[in-house]
């Protein structure tokens, strides 16, 4: 039997592995969706971007500068030392009954009225929205995005084989009329469409809100058409200057998939996050999710929980909002100081990113080694399409470094930029 792979000894003992390659009948091993895993064009340029060097505006890390740190080791701490052995034993699938509550107090900010038992916690919304491909989706069943969308949930959506339409967004989010018209020529075609998947909040990638009248209007077009809403809100108590409409959520209770997360707003290593469903979608997801976790990890939900009951969380919000803002502000004004006047790009109220938008001759992928030899890092625009558009797009976050390194970074870009259009002679 041949793994594929050898070991070898080298200076002082260590095994070293030697890759030999991979057998070559492999991708016939393989079941036809892992043919869709493919890692991104960029993945390698991200390995550089993480050099100290580089002021990397590409990841969307939260910033955890905020987080009392001394407060998290000494819950934690107490957890341990009180009540460890449930802490440290295997869970509830459904996720740990007293956070459920909890869950349900975050949720009443943004106007949701929710009952625990229809709460399910998740290893982040990234599970919850694994757990929903796989309820949902057979392969070339259609799921409708906004045009950008969020990279980690159309890796989801390509790995269980979904045909991805992307719907149009202006500045103010989605389209009610571009989604009606979508689904009705979708429909005509004979398609099959399982849900439509949006971020009303301070987008990733683009930054921009989805206004209340625009949120009735694309729960009626649902409803009337038969299709779920997948609201996903990382972001929606990230507001800067007031607080985000209700959500959409809290005005459907059957047509909406509501996934949270306490990744932005607590901490993403603790990798929790829910989904709140409708009754009749409850087992499915809690049966899907003991397949593939057995029951989210008690130690992180009794963190956050006991974080929750304990702390001034809300201050906590409040105080991750304010350095946001700071970091958004410093963002706009290099943006109007340094960029070049035929860019464009979105002014957010809130969450992490900027989605900038060049003339369409400029290639944001072509120009990224430019980009990290000037020291600075974004993601293409290609990587929010799962149809290859996008190309003269990019998304920055200005959640992660400081405010010297924003101004810093967006110079170096608006130089690498201005040259690119010089060199092509575009004004
Ligand atoms: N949805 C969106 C829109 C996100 O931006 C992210 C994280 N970047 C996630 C879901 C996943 O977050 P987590 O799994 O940490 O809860």
């Amino acid at each position: 039997m041949d793994s594929g792979r050898k070991f070898k000894v080298v200076k002082g003992d260590s095994l070293e592995r030697v890759r030999t390659g991979a057998p070559e009948n492999l991708p016939e091993r393989f079941a036809h969706r892992a043919l869709g895993m493919q890692a991104s064009e960029i993945r390698s340029l991200f390995a550089v971007a993480s050099r100290p060097e580089i002021v990397s505006l590409a990841g969307g890390m939260p910033n955890l500068s905020a987080l009392p740190m001394q407060m998290m080791a000494s819950v934690t701490e107490k957890l341990i030392s009180e009540n460890g052995a449930e802490a440290l034993q295997y869970g509830n699938g459904q996720g740990h009954p007293r956070l459920r509550e909890q869950i349900c107090d975050v949720m009443a900010l943004e106007g949701i009225r929710a009952h625990p038992d229809d709460v399910v916690v998740t290893t982040g919304s990234q599970q919850a929205l694994d757990l929903i491909s796989r309820i949902f989706i057979d392969p070339g069943d259609v799921v409708l995005v906004e045009a950008p969308s969020y990279v980690g949930a159309l890796g989801t959506f390509k790995q269980y084989e979904a045909s991805v339409v992307h719907i149009n967004m202006d500045q103010d989010g989605l389209i009610p009329q571009a989604l009606a018209n979508a689904i009705k020529s979708i429909k005509a075609s004979g398609r099959k469409i399982k849900f439509l998947y949006l971020i009303p909040n301070y987008q990733n990638p683009a930054g921009v809100l989805l206004p209340a009248d625009r949120r009735t209007e694309i729960l009626d077009i649902a409803r009337r058409e038969g299709i779920f809403i997948v609201e996903d809100n990382p972001y929606g108590l990230l507001g800067f200057e007031k607080p985000s409409p209700n959500a959409m959520r809290a005005s459907d209770s059957e047509n909406v998939i509501y996934l949270g997360t306490f990744s932005k707003t607590i901490a993403p290593g603790l990798r929790v996050g829910w989904a709140l469903v409708p009754q009749s979608l409850k087992d499915k997801m809690v049966i899907a999710s003991e397949s593939s976790i057995l029951c989210p990890s008690n130690f992180t939900q009794l963190v956050i929980s006991n974080y929750l009951a304990n702390q001034p969380w809300r201050d906590q919000i409040t105080s991750f909002a304010k350095l946001y803002k700071e970091r958004r502000d410093a963002a706009l004004s290099a943006l109007d100081k340094y960029f070049p006047k035929n860019a464009t790009w979105t002014k957010p109220a809130g969450g992490f990113y900027i989605w900038i938008t060049l003339p369409p001759e400029i290639d944001t992928n072509a120009l990224m080694p430019k980009a990290i030899a000037a020291k600075v890092a974004y993601v293409p625009g290609t990587a929010f399409y799962a149809d290859g558009f996008g190309s003269w797009s990019l998304r920055i976050s200005y959640c992660y470094p400081t405010v010297e390194r924003i101004t810093e970074g967006i110079k170096s870009l608006a130089g690498v930029i201005k040259s690119e259009m010089e060199a092509r002679q575009i004004n």
